[in-house]
């Protein structure tokens, strides 16, 4: 037992070093992509599932690397979370989504991604707070995206912090929705203005044995708590209508369209403006 123990040390040391040593340069690549400004913000639409008007853009943020291309947030978010950079890219996303924002038509509102780990203090609320100042948006077309995890940590503080942000005058949504652990709990500690429901129930809500029957309780439960719910990740036609015979209000996905750049939102905001 004593040889094989020792194996086992041996075998995960260098790799953990290795891990340890990837970690560390990746943090000093997001400090310097900082300071280079090689993030981009893109915005995806989300629309009325009745009516298909745009009621508004999430942004999402990429890192446009010098050698590597456009790396999705799912490879560098973590990291940013875990050395506290997310701070740091988390205003420069909100700073620049409310100044892109404050062009659209005025009823399009902005959604931005907050991390868990931004919830803490009195930090967020005042960033949140310069942005709409500096940028001149409105705080009733901004939108917090928030997950589950936020109230993990400390329900105290995080809920001291959402009535912060509310008191603003901005909404609340409550993302990737049913992915937790307690998603119905957190229903209770916090009155959300939305509900957003995760792709994983979308994409087989037209199966024998699919989601279409958690999808109707969670509109249900929001209509009854005057909350708005959308659907995330919607792809095709059928599940549009399976989604708007249920009732869902509001409709997010690649069927409408994928994230834009800033430039090509703008086109699409406008011209359903006008037509
Ligand atoms: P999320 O907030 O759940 O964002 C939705 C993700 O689903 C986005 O991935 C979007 O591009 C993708 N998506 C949208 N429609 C479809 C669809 O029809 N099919 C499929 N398969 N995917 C779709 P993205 O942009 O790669 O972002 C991944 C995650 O990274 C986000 O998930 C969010 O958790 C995080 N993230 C992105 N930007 C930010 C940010 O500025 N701050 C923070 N804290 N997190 C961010
Ligand atoms: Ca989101
Ligand atoms: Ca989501
Ligand atoms: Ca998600």
């Amino acid at each position: 037992a004593k040889g094989s123990g020792r194996r086992t040390y041996r075998f995960f040391e260098p790799e953990m070093q290795v891990r340890a040593q990837k970690r560390h340069d990746l943090e000093m690549e997001i400090r310097s992509a900082l300071a280079r400004q090689e993030f981009e913000v893109y915005y995806q639409p989300f629309v009325d599932i009745k009516t298909k008007t745009v009621l508004g853009a999430e942004a999402l943020v990429r890192w446009r690397h010098p050698e590597r291309g456009l790396i999705s947030p799912a490879d560098f978010i973590p990291i940013a979370e875990e050395t506290g950079l997310i701070d740091q890219l988390g205003s420069w996303v909100l700073k620049t989504a409310c100044h892109a924002a404050a062009n659209w038509p005025e009823r399009v509102r902005l959604a931005v991604n907050v991390s868990p780990v931004q919830f803490k203090g009195h930090t967020l609320a005042l960033n949140v707070a310069a942005a709409l100042g500096s940028s001149g948006l409105p705080a009733n077309r901004l939108e917090l995206e928030i997950t589950e995890a936020v109230l993990i940590r400390d329900d105290e503080e995080a809920l001291a912090i959402l009535h912060e942000l509310r008191g603003l005058g901005v909404r609340i949504a409550l993302d990737d929705f049913g992915t937790g652990y307690s998603s119905l709990r957190y229903l209770q500690l916090f009155p959300f203005d939305k509900i957003k429901i995760d792709r994983c129930f979308i994409s087989n809500i037209n199966e024998p044995h699919g989601a279409s029957h958690i999808v109707k309780a969670v509109v249900d439960i929001a209509a009854a708590r005057n909350m708005t719910t959308t659907a995330e990740g919607v792809e095709t036609a059928a599940q549009l209508d399976a989604l708007r015979r249920l009732g869902c209000d509001q409709m997010q996905g690649y069927l409408f369209s994928p994230p834009q750049t800033e430039e090509a939102l703008a086109h699409i905001v406008a011209s359903a403006e006008h037509s």
